[in-house]
């Protein structure tokens, strides 16, 4: 995130301050967990976004998907407007709206829910939901006209925490696109054109902020970057990632899929990077990852070191498909943070 971005949409911040906290009912920041150590690796670079076109695809029911750059987009659309899972980049804002148009028409964009605080799934909040309008409650009366522009935006309230701890570090994010609302504890539900929708928290997975979106009519979940199905999970360890927490979430996708009954299609799953997939494709991720886990776990277990460990290959059998020598998060990357935290869990630290 450049400062010119900073710069350019810190004055028009009409969506974060106003209505911030609405639902961090007794949380303050005096509760945020202590500051962790500087990370060894950091969410991907921004990419060279000129080039890079939005296309969709229509997942089930009411729900689309948008790729582009950065993280995968979710599209609601009905009767009352449109609700989208994560933004991409700011760069992309007017991309991501123009298909969005495409396929919702004039519809009122009215929902953002962000699935963590990663600046390729929250850095074109603004850019993006500047274009939006708020939902009137029950007896709320249009007094502030300026407060109902721009789409309401919801995360978990770790969001919030990872954006303040991120503030005045290269991994900052603009002010802008900081969700308007949080939800606290293991679950939040909406209910928008015609369907519940659970916001479901995953703690310390990916980082400590994830959230499942779960279209319950549709029988879409969005999964965010638990589910990377590029390549192997970013444990991303100073926002409170863990590897123990990624195969839970990994178990609960599994969980709620229902297959159709000749094992294929059913509950269709949109990861935060990649193809979208169904629960025999989720199923087959949870088990590489559970039996690298588990190898690697063996290997703690008999006293190897890191580099012993490395030279084992615990992933050799998936390199071929997840594998990366380069990128901001390599093979090796992912190993030695696997290694480190279960032989913090095996110490009896860190683990869940
Ligand atoms: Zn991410």
């Amino acid at each position: 995130m450049g400062n010119s971005f900073s710069q350019r949409t810190g004055g028009k911040a009409l969506l974060a301050a106003a209505v911030l906290g609405v639902l961090v009912a007794g949380s303050s920041l005096a509760a945020q967990p202590p500051r962790r150590a500087a990370p060894a690796a950091q969410p991907p670079a921004q990419p060279d976004f000129s080039a890079v076109q939005v296309r969709s695809k229509h997942v089930k029911g009411n729900i689309w998907v948008l790729q582009g750059a950065g993280g995968n987009v979710t599209v609601q659309i009905g009767d009352e407007g449109v609700l989208l899972v994560d933004t991409q980049y700011a760069q992309m804002g007017e991309k991501i709206i123009a298909e969005v148009r495409k396929l919702a028409g004039n519809k009122p964009l009215r929902f953002i829910l962000n699935t963590h605080a990663h600046e390729d799934h929250i850095g074109g909040n603004y850019a993006v939901g500047k274009y939006g309008s708020k939902v009137f409650g029950g007896n709320e009366r249009n007094d502030n006209p300026e407060g109902m522009k721009g789409a309401t935006m919801i995360a978990h309230e770790n969001v919030q925490f990872n954006l303040l701890r991120a503030e005045g570090t290269p991994q900052e994010t603009a002010k802008a696109n900081w969700p308007t609302e949080y939800y606290t504890g293991e679950k939040y539900e909406i209910y928008f054109n015609g369907e519940g929708i659970e916001l479901l928290h995953q703690p310390t997975a990916h980082t400590d902020a994830d959230t499942f979106v779960f279209f319950r009519s549709s029988d879409v979940v969005s999964a965010g970057d638990i589910w990377n199905a590029n390549g192997y999970p970013f444990i991303d360890v100073a926002r409170g990632g863990h590897i123990n927490g990624i195969i839970a979430g990994l178990n609960k996708l599994v969980d709620i899929a229902i297959p159709d009954i000749n094992e294929e299609g059913g509950t269709m799953i949109i990861p935060g990077h990649g193809r979208v997939g169904d629960e025999s494709d989720v199923f087959d991720y949870r088990d590489m990852i559970t039996i690298i886990r588990n190898r690697i776990q063996s290997m703690v277990a008999k006293g190897m070191t890191i580099e012993q460990v490395k030279a084992a290959r615990p992933t050799l059998d998936y390199d071929g498909r997840y594998g990366s020598t380069t990128g901001f998060w390599t093979t090796d990357m992912f190993i030695e943070t696997v290694y480190k935290q279960l032989k913090e869990a095996a110490n009896g630290g860190g683990g869940r």
